[in-house]
């Protein structure tokens, strides 16, 4: 059928319409999803306080990226420790794991610093092409708490344009240019840098103003990926990370150490590990929603790593390791950091500082039986 020329306009101008339609829609879905403010329940008398990241990185003052750093602190001065938690929020067993810790312990000695959203600008945005759902949902004893599924990399809205070639500094190694709005090739970041590397900043200079003896980056990968199930020590925190693996092995879940290599620069292990005093470590677990070779993206994906194709690549004996539940894997994460904190104390406990007294730390097979959803607070409460 031949159509007629004014057929031809009204066609084209009603598609043009409905395309205007769709825009306007998906962009108010979009502006909300980047306005979400994800909820952190505080204890009254157990925050000590809460910091922003612009005490450390001042140009991030008033930007979506002043992050938070809850801090806690013990009856007794003792070592202290950063738990980092939202680096890449497309890996959402590391912000799980930092809730459950910020919502659950308790210091005797030592101080705990808690950071839930690392990288608050990549909570702000979707993983390009990856059709993910923006929120998951974890189900608590009196309703639900809603958390964000993001990217793993800053919002172009705060970083643009991206150049070729990422140079790293002050290494000056070329990445490439995708890892130009990644957290975990910007360190030790720049006060007067990208947006990124304010956010780099702001962690390492709160590392080097306080004194922090731990840091401890909580991040997933596909199952796919080598480095999972793992974690990786820069080499002055190699026989805490050995130490620490020893005791997960004991305890039956298997956690393998991994060097961080010395000349891939821009990572936590290697960079805060080299720029700070810290003992740095980087903590893996298995998210098949992050994996390439999955099917469609849903919410349950996230909550129980269940997928066909991973499945049959599991049978298949082609992963690094199977994809589990989030419960398994904040359990997993949790364990890491627990034995991470015993095995500081076996070999630095006698020093100065003494050892960590850390409470009501959930335990591992708890968390698994009983699901995070119970440890984490309501807000009606
Ligand atoms: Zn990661």
């Amino acid at each position: 059928m031949k159509l007629t020329r004014k057929t031809n306009i009204i066609i084209s101008s009603l598609l043009l319409l409905l395309t205007l339609l769709l825009t306007i829609i998906s962009g108010f879905d979009f502006k909300r999803f980047a306005d979400y403010e994800t909820e952190f329940i505080l204890r009254e008398n157990v925050i000590t306080r809460v910091e922003k990241f612009s005490q450390y990185s001042p140009k991030l003052a008033n930007t979506v990226g002043d992050s938070n750093i809850y801090v806690i602190e013990g009856e007794e001065l003792g070592p202290s420790v950063l738990i980092i938690g939202g680096t890449h929020p497309n890996e959402p067993a590391g912000q799980l794991t930092a809730t459950l810790l910020l919502e659950n312990i308790t210091v005797t000695k030592g101080t705990v610093y808690i950071i839930t959203e690392a990288n608050k600008s990549a909570f702000t945005h979707s993983q390009p092409q990856e059709a993910s759902t923006m929120y998951y949902h974890i189900a608590t004893a009196n309703g639900e708490r809603t958390f964000k599924f993001g990217s793993r990399a800053t919002n172009n809205t705060e970083q643009w344009p991206n150049p070729e070639i990422y140079v790293h500094r002050p290494s000056g190694q070329k990445l490439s240019n995708i890892d130009t709005r990644n957290l975990n090739r910007a360190y030790p970041g720049c006060e007067d840098g990208t947006y990124t590397e304010k956010v780099a900043y702001a962690i390492t200079q709160c590392i080097i103003k306080n004194h922090i003896d731990v840091t401890i980056d909580l991040h997933e990968a596909s199952p796919e990926y080598l480095t999972i199930n793992a974690i990786v020590a820069h080499q002055r925190a190699t026989s805490v990370a050995a130490k620490a693996a020893f005791k997960m092995d004991m305890e039956g879940v298997l956690i393998s150490v991994e060097a961080s290599p010395p000349n891939l620069h821009g990572l936590s292990h290697r960079e805060l590990g080299d720029f700070t005093d810290t003992l740095a470590f980087l903590c893996e677990t298995s998210n098949a929603s992050q994996g390439k070779i999955r099917g469609k993206f849903t919410e349950d994906l996230i909550i129980t790593g269940d997928d066909k194709f991973y499945q049959q690549a599991n049978k298949l004996g082609v992963l690094y390791a199977a994809p589990v539940d989030i419960n398994e894997r904040v359990a997993r994460h949790t364990l890491s950091i627990l034995s991470i904190l015993q095995a500081y104390n076996d070999i630095y406990g006698d020093g100065e500082l003494g050892k960590f007294i850390i409470n009501h730390v959930p335990d591992y097979e708890d968390i698994i039986n009983n699901g995070i959803g119970h440890y984490l607070l309501d807000s009606l409460l």
